[in-house]
């Protein structure tokens, strides 16, 4: 800004000036010429002569006075004898109606010569005053056909004290700017630098695992949106923290569990003559086999949640492999008096990950069974409608209370942690479910009333639907 009012006001002054006084010279013949015929010709041309603080002057084609109006002294045109003012229409002939010049005269001289024909004192010698006249000529023709030569003169001011007094205002304007934006710059940089070393410092603390550091900003709007950001991501990391702690400690505990059982069963067997039974054996290897479960359930869990796990789709008969899970859980049926039953209307073909497929519903079959009721009642109906299957796993248990259904899908959540049968379970198997199906696309969900059982249900998309022979 400040280059720029340089440049303007002082080197471009000269030129900008000039320009516009030509400009104005230029507009006011115009102005004559189109009232040339009008007969109040004579107040505009004092109008105009008053305002633009211009010389005119109209003289006819033998160059007699018709209009002249003269403002200042120093004036060119009104000094014209016949020779010039014939020199001038020559020109303007020339060049097409109109004639431009700047003259520079040296008014000191004429002064002098004027003196000394008078007699009087002559000034002291030396010193001269030029004065620069722009001469504006223009021919026009009456509405009588005559022509007439419109003569404008406007004076143009040296404009190098001018020059000189803004030269030295500006060095004032730029000084104190100078001192004005260092001193604002500081105090703005100061404004918006304390908040943020401010955040900086908690960010750090957040970093080292102070997870209740709060973010204090304040000022501007930015900065305070960052710390309302800040602290919701500090309170989701102490959250992130907490849930991570409870996860070791129930994995922790799940492991112990099974791990103090064999250990104790095994010391028992090899200290207690006699007890080395194929009872206590077979207790060891449903303690490992837990232990196994446990871990391949976690494996799962982190490969689903991190993304890692990807589906390879196939086209599968899903009552098929519904009907293949059952065959396995007829030895369970026999031995501990299950009722597992089946019930489907029709073969549904799908396109889904077999594996995973089978996963989800074994999980959901093992829930039902470990928390159906006292009958040992479970039921698993298939219904194929409208380009999808629906399977339901249906136990006569104890069901889950409606405040606890929307969390039952969460990693590692038991209803009821002393709950006999909850020990049978990780807690992970439904947020398994919950993984897989969303990966294939499917709805799923559970109908459970308290004292009534469940239903858990879930649907894929068929790809040929046949019905039953
Ligand atoms: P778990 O391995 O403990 O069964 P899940 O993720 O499979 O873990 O289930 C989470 C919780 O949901 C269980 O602890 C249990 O309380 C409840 N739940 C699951 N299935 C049933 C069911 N069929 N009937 C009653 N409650 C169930």
């Amino acid at each position: 800004m400040l280059v720029l009012l340089w440049l303007f006001q002082t080197v471009f002054l000269e030129s900008f000036y000039k320009a516009i006084k030509t400009q104005n010279i230029k507009s006011t013949a115009e102005n004559i010429t189109t009232n040339i015929n009008n007969e109040n010709l004579d107040t505009l041309l004092s109008t105009l002569a008053q305002r633009n603080d211009t010389c005119i002057r109209i003289v006819d084609e033998n160059f007699a006075n018709l209009y002249s109006y003269e403002t200042t002294f120093e004036c060119t045109i009104h000094k014209m004898g016949v020779g010039e003012m014939e020199a001038f229409r020559q020109k303007a002939r020339q060049e097409g109606g109109t004639a431009f010049e700047l003259i520079s005269r040296d008014v000191m001289q004429e002064f002098r010569g004027k003196v000394e024909k008078k007699g009087w004192n002559m000034p002291p010698p030396g010193g001269n005053m030029r004065v620069e006249n722009m001469v504006y000529v223009r021919l026009v023709e009456r509405a009588d056909g005559s022509q007439v030569m419109v003569m404008l003169n406007s004076t143009i001011t040296p404009v190098g004290a001018t020059v000189e007094t803004l030269r030295i205002q500006l060095i004032y304007v730029t000084v104190i700017l100078l001192v004005l934006c260092v001193g604002l710059a500081l105090l703005l940089s100061r404004q918006i630098s304390k908040p943020i070393i401010r955040i900086n410092r908690s960010a750090k603390e957040l970093a080292k695992g102070q997870y209740d550091t709060t973010f204090s900003g304040g000022g501007y709007r930015e900065i305070s949106e960052l710390t309302d950001t800040l602290n919701y991501a500090a309170k989701e990391l102490s959250k992130v923290e907490g849930l991570r702690r409870e996860l070791i400690a129930n994995i922790s505990h799940d492991l112990r569990t099974p791990l103090t059982m064999i250990t104790g069963y095994a010391e028992v067997m090899r200290d207690i003559p006699g007890e080395n039974t194929p009872e206590n054996v077979q207790i060891i290897i449903d303690e490992a086999k837990r232990l196994t479960d446990l871990v391949n359930d976690l494996m799962d869990i982190s490969k689903l949640q991190s993304g890692a796990m990807t589906l390879s789709l196939s086209e599968c008969n899903l009552t098929e492999t519904v009907r293949d899970i059952m065959a396995r859980y007829m030895k369970l049926t026999e031995q501990d008096g299950y009722h597992i039953k089946f019930i489907c209307d029709g073969e549904a073909m799908v396109s889904a990950d077999e594996i995973k497929i089978s996963q989800v519903i074994y999980n959901l079959i093992n829930n039902a069974i470990n928390y159906t009721g006292p009958d040992k009642n479970v039921t698993v109906c298939q219904s194929v409608r409208d380009g999808f299957v629906k399977l339901e796993i249906i136990d006569t248990g104890d069901g889950i209370a409606p405040e606890e259904i929307p969390y039952i899908w969460d990693r590692y959540y038991k209803v009821d942690k002393a709950h006999k049968r909850a020990m049978i379970g990780t807690g992970l198997g439904l947020s398994i479910v919950k993984n897989i199906l969303d990966l294939h696309g499917g709805a799923y969900g559970v109908i459970s009333t308290v004292g009534q059982g469940s239903i858990f249900w879930f649907e894929l998309n068929t790809l040929e639907p046949k019905k039953l022979k």
